[in-house]
């Protein structure tokens, strides 16, 4: 790897081996079938999954760029430690390190970067069976905005004539773009995607007012936003408290990207220094274009809006 490629760059392809490995080893968990399931609060689960795939990428990329400050939702004194040396990955991506970096982006130092990894997005599906709606996600923000971001589907199966390929790895760079798949127009009908588990009144109040012709229940932030960049949905819309800055920095990293938006659902931006607090308190709304994004804010009662900014 040469030092001449932007720390931002490096960091990208760097994550996109590192959200491959974590996905191995989200595979790995399950095939031994021992999930080691903790309740760390009301419907918030963490398995072994969870807190292996978090110490691979945390130990992984903090080898590689020591004065980067990584936040991660399975941080706890008890998942800390020396790792074994086949989850140090040290590989770089090499279509992402030949990505031109955006202008803005070329003096960014490593103190100047925090990353945001939910080592493995959609923790009930998995638990539950729906495989192909968990991801690794790692965020990269500078100055509190995403600028890049890593969604990794550990169990999205390609055939290779015969051979069947596990995991597929998304990404994106503010200006220079996405890759990893294939982005997709939206529905020609309005079809909005929430959450499967964590519904509540005030989701479902929502929903109502979007006159939407489908939802689609589906796990995780980063399935969601992959449900809009593949064309299944153009809005995605969570009423509620619940999702925290990891779950949407590497989601808002890709899809603005790919030229969409998430904010809160008051219509504004989540900040993601180090220092915010880690809930997403009022919501999620993403869209796959400004447009979508501001039909549904217009949408959405002022009522419904206060209630959350008031929570
Ligand atoms: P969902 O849309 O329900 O799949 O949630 C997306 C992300 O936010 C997942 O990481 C969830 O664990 C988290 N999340 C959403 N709502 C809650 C909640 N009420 N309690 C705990 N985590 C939540
Ligand atoms: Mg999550
Ligand atoms: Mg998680």
């Amino acid at each position: 790897m040469t030092t001449s490629v932007p720390v931002i760059v490096r960091l990208l392809a760097s994550s996109v081996s590192v959200a491959s490995r974590a996905g191995k080893i989200v595979r790995d968990v399950m095939s031994k079938g021992e999930l080691g399931i903790i309740e760390k609060g009301k419907d918030d689960y963490q398995t072994e999954a969870d807190r292996s795939a978090q110490r691979c990428i945390v130990a992984s990329l903090s080898a590689l760029y020591p004065k980067v400050n990584i936040i991660g939702e399975e941080d706890s004194p008890d998942n800390e430690g020396d790792v074994a040396s086949d989850w140090l990955v040290s590989e770089a991506d090499k279509e992402v390190l030949s990505l031109e970096c955006p202008a803005n982006l070329k003096g960014v130092k490593e103190e100047d970067i925090v990353v945001w990894v939910d080592p493995l997005d959609g923790t009930s599906e998995y638990t539950q069976g729906f495989l192909e709606h968990v991801t690794v996600l790692i965020g990269i923000s500078v100055n509190e905005k995403p600028v890049a971001g890593v969604i990794h589907q550990p169990y999205y199966k390609t055939m290779m004539g015969t051979e069947k390929i596990m995991g597929r790895t998304i990404w994106g760079l503010q200006e220079a773009g996405v890759g990893g798949f294939t982005l997709a127009p939206p529905p020609d009908s309005l079809v909005i995607t929430t959450t499967r588990s964590h519904s509540n009144p005030l989701v479902e109040r929502a929903l109502q007012v979007m006159n939407a012709t489908q939802i689609l229940r589906v796990g995780g932030a980063g399935y969601k936003v992959l449900q809009l960049l593949e064309g299944n949905a153009s809005i995605y819309v969570f009423a509620s408290p619940g999702c925290k800055k990891w779950d949407t920095c590497a989601p808002e990293a890709v899809l603005s990207a790919a030229g969409g938006k998430l904010t809160d659902i008051l219509g504004n931006f989540y900040k993601y220094g180090a220092a915010e607090s880690h809930p997403n308190k009022t919501g999620v709304l993403a869209a796959v274009n400004d447009e979508l994004h501001s039909y549904a804010l217009n949408r959405l009662p002022q009522e419904l809006k206060d209630t959350l900014a008031n929570k």
